[in-house]
């Protein structure tokens, strides 16, 4: 889990700023929540700050996913309350209730003010203003049209939908979450062209479940710049690409579920309109696996599937996660999936060893395997998965890259380090900047560079500049 405290904007001076402390857990769906929350607080003219001390209160946005998740958040309250003393907690863990049936964290923490679930943003700002009222004058000119962002301003993810209508047997998000809810494809649109306004050179589309984007709506037809859109994933794809054309940025797809209709979006990225890369939670390869997990497309015939998507473009990336040692899987089964990892060439493949989730419905199932057994199998996993990655990574070596630059000290004079469109940032590889041999040439960062690729190490590149 991630773990990050965040500062934004500042305020006229003449007046006594209310300040809000702001700690942030958990995965790119959290952090486009805690997005939300500090646009909307900086809007109405909130300073935010990453210390507690000072502040006026705390909102902490939690994440309930796993065990380690829930001691996490469990602890920055605890945290916030020593230091601080009022806190506003929201996100994932929010939402969880405990053997008892109370709220975790309620029972946990009760001198907390107010607890919401995960995307509440209006609640959050209710709870916010009962306890610290918003300033008479709201600044709201002086929050930038793609709000504020937590990460580098060159890179956004953009979150396209809320929730999933699926009920896979090892997951408590739909619980937390509920059902699908697809943003309206107009403000998706409006957004994304606010955030390459602003700077963006990498828009990370992600969701629960990003392929069955407007299933909930049955697709229907909305509209912006004027025009009729429908709110589905290839006109979606289809438009974000025509607006990262015009801004000379790049469109990364997560979370993308292998259902039949994927393939319509394998042509956009071999025109070079979405970068050329999938992630692909596959979570396990043999059917029957896939049945215990309830797993959305788990009927699929992935590995034709995949063999298809490279033959329309064989310059994609797939990057999937895996859990290895699901209740009943057999000591064949496993390696059915060690098999479908070396054949469907899967260039970046992670793997949890299973864990059980308090509430989950896995947790029922008959054949729990022993710890010892679930981390050996994780281990064989990244052995061969890592074995694919890298000998995947070296055919690299020699070709010209587009690389976009993530850091670049003294203009890149000793080098710096970015990512071609295989890399998704902070899951992925990098790829390593030698110094530019031409004085002439800089390395800015939020910048796009070629490189030629001249190593391989391990799971990154290391490239020239030219
Ligand atoms: S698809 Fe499955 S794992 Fe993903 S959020 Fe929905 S229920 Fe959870």
């Amino acid at each position: 889990m991630e773990s990050n405290a965040y500062g934004a904007s500042a305020a006229p001076k003449t007046t006594k700023i209310p300040q809000i402390g702001f700690v942030s857990l958990g995965c790119p769906k959290a952090l486009t929540d805690a997005e939300l929350i500090l646009t909307q607080l900086t809007a109405e003219g909130y300073q935010t700050t990453k210390r507690y001390d000072g502040a006026d209160l705390v909102v902490v946005n939690t994440c309930g996913f796993i065990d380690a998740a829930v001691e996490e958040s469990l602890a920055a309250i605890g945290e916030a309350l020593a230091e601080n003393g009022k806190v506003i907690v929201t996100g994932c863990l929010g939402a969880r209730k405990d053997a008892g049936g109370h709220n975790m964290v309620t029972a946990i923490h009760p001198k907390v003010l107010a607890v919401t679930g995960p995307h509440a943003t209006q609640e959050v700002m209710d709870a916010v203003h009962r306890h610290l009222p918003k300033p008479h004058d709201p600044f709201v000119d002086l929050v930038p049209a793609a709000g504020i962002k937590l990460t580098p301003r060159h890179y956004a993810y953009l979150k396209i939908s809320e929730g999933c209508n699926h009920r896979c047997t090892f997951c408590i998000i739909p619980s937390m979450r509920g059902d699908l809810v697809s943003r309206p494809i107009g403000d998706v649109l409006s957004e994304a062209r606010a955030l390459f306004e602003g700077g963006v050179k990498e828009l990370l589309v992600v969701s629960q479940d990003t392929s069955a984007y407007g299933v909930d709506v049955k697709y229907r037809t909305g509209f912006w710049d004027g025009k009729p859109v429908k709110t589905r994933l290839f006109d979606l794809v289809a438009q974000l690409g025509e607006l990262a054309r015009a801004h000379g940025a790049w469109v990364r797809l997560h979370y993308v579920y292998p259902y039949p209709h994927v393939d319509e979006v394998l042509p956009l990225m071999a025109q070079g309109l979405v970068l050329p890369y999938l992630d692909v939670p596959l979570q396990h390869a043999h059917p029957d696996v896939l049945k215990r997990m309830k797993r959305p497309a788990s009927g699929e015939r992935n590995l034709e599937r995949i063999a298809r998507w490279r033959e329309i473009c064989p310059e994609i990336v797939l990057r999937s996660t895996f859990i290895a040692g699901f209740p009943g899987e057999t000591e064949a089964e496993f390696q059915y999936l060690l098999d479908f990892v070396h054949e469907a060439q899967i260039d970046r493949a992670g793997c949890f060893a299973y864990s059980p989730v308090d509430g989950a419905a896995a947790n029922a199932l008959p054949g729990a395997l022993p710890v010892a057994v679930r981390e050996d199998r994780r281990a064989r996993f990244m052995a061969v998965a890592e074995a694919v990655s890298v000998a995947r990574l070296k055919r690299r070596v020699g070709a010209t890259m587009q690389v976009l630059i993530d850091s670049a000290p003294a203009l890149g004079r000793k080098g710096g380090v970015g990512r071609s469109y295989a890399d998704a940032p902070e899951i992925d590889g990098t790829v390593r900047l030698l110094p530019p041999q031409k004085a002439s040439k800089v390395l800015k960062v939020g910048e796009f560079t070629r490189a030629q690729i001249v190593a391989a190490e391990g799971h990154d590149l290391v490239a020239q500049p030219i």
